[in-house]
């Protein structure tokens, strides 16, 4: 069976503002998941990361408004809460699709570590913002007494921000493989997984940082060896000069096209649709042959070469 690797957006699991409680993203994911099925019935074996930049957020914000109580809640340890519970909604969900369909086929979360180095740049300049805004006050007490990274954002307060590093390494790599080989589908590295350091001795530790969800896709996708990567996210296609006048809607690029734009700029959105790009760049240039960015209801569309965006090696 072709392996596909989907990394689902923040889209699909929160539509907008007024649709943020468990209930809410349980039927946003519910309308990805219908699609993904589709994806299985038609002979792929999946493997599903999401993002979780919200719900990281969410716990944050619970955390502070608790902190004359309780403990509070670490970076890592929110990475790990998100993929627990957005693996759940998503398990749930996509186990129902397959009753309905008659697929007998089982759907697991794994938490998912992803290693980082403790030398990766990233960490000279965190820049990544965390957690809600601060008096300057808080901002320095935070500073001083936890460690933490904090910046003034253009007269709105302070943030704390954290490093983005690059994913070097799937830590449970072996135990997504051995359930893809026994035919369940496997939810991965949520959020990007969790960041973790090694020490000296292999021993790992979590750290307070955030790995970008498509970058870690890519990862997990080449480590696979898998025939597709598929980024669902909230555009049917890409454009270049996106959100000007001369704005194209691209059926599809080769990997060299994608490297040349990227350096050329302006085509694809810093902090949206270049990680993507990136990403995508990685996976083809580590032995993956194809890669398609679309949105989750053109899915089954795109996967007949009628729409989304396609990318070759
Ligand atoms: P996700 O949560 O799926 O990671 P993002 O918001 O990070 O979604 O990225 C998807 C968004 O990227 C689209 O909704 C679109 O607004 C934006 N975008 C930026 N550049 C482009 C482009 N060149 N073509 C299409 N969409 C783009
Ligand atoms: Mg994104």
């Amino acid at each position: 069976m072709p392996l596909a690797v989907i990394a689902i957006g923040g889209n699909s699991l929160i539509l907008d503002d007024a649709h943020q409680s468990v209930e809410d993203q349980y039927e946003a994911a519910g309308a990805t998941t219908d699609h993904i099925a589709s994806l299985v019935r038609a002979g792929w074996d999946v493997a599903i990361s999401h993002g979780n930049g919200p719900q990281v957020g969410f716990i944050l914000r619970r955390s502070e408004l608790s902190a004359h109580e309780l403990h509070e809640v670490p970076l890592d340890v929110c990475g790990a809460d998100t993929q627990g519970a957005l693996g759940y909604s998503l398990q749930q969900n996509l186990a129902n699709d397959f009753r309905e369909m008659g697929i007998t086929k089982s759907v697991a979360t794994i938490v998912t570590q992803v290693e980082v180095s403790k030398d990766d740049p990233a960490f000279a300049s965190p820049s990544k913002p965390i957690g809600s805004f601060m008096s300057e006050a808080d901002a320095m007490r935070r500073r001083d007494e936890d460690g933490w990274d904090v910046v003034e954002d253009a007269g709105r307060g302070w943030r704390r921000v954290v490093a983005s590093p690059a994913p070097m390494r799937v830590v449970e790599l072996d135990a997504v493989k051995l359930l893809l080989a026994a035919g369940v589908v496997v939810i991965t590295v949520g959020g990007g997984g969790i960041p973790v350091i090694a020490d000296e001795n292999g021993n790992l530790s979590g750290a307070a940082a955030v790995i970008d969800k498509d970058l870690a896709s890519a990862l997990l996708a080449s480590e696979l060896g898998a025939d597709l990567l598929i980024i669902s996210t909230a555009v049917e296609k890409v454009a270049l000069n996106f959100g000007t006048p001369e704005e194209r809607w691209m059926d599809e690029f080769t990997v060299d096209e994608v490297k040349r734009y990227l350096a050329e700029g302006g085509h694809f959105k810093e902090g949206s649709m270049a990680p993507k790009m990136r990403a995508v760049v990685q996976f083809l240039e580590s032995g993956g042959k194809q890669a398609l960015i679309t949105d989750p209801p053109s899915l089954e569309r795109a996967m007949r070469r009628e729409t989304g965006t396609w990318i070759t090696a």
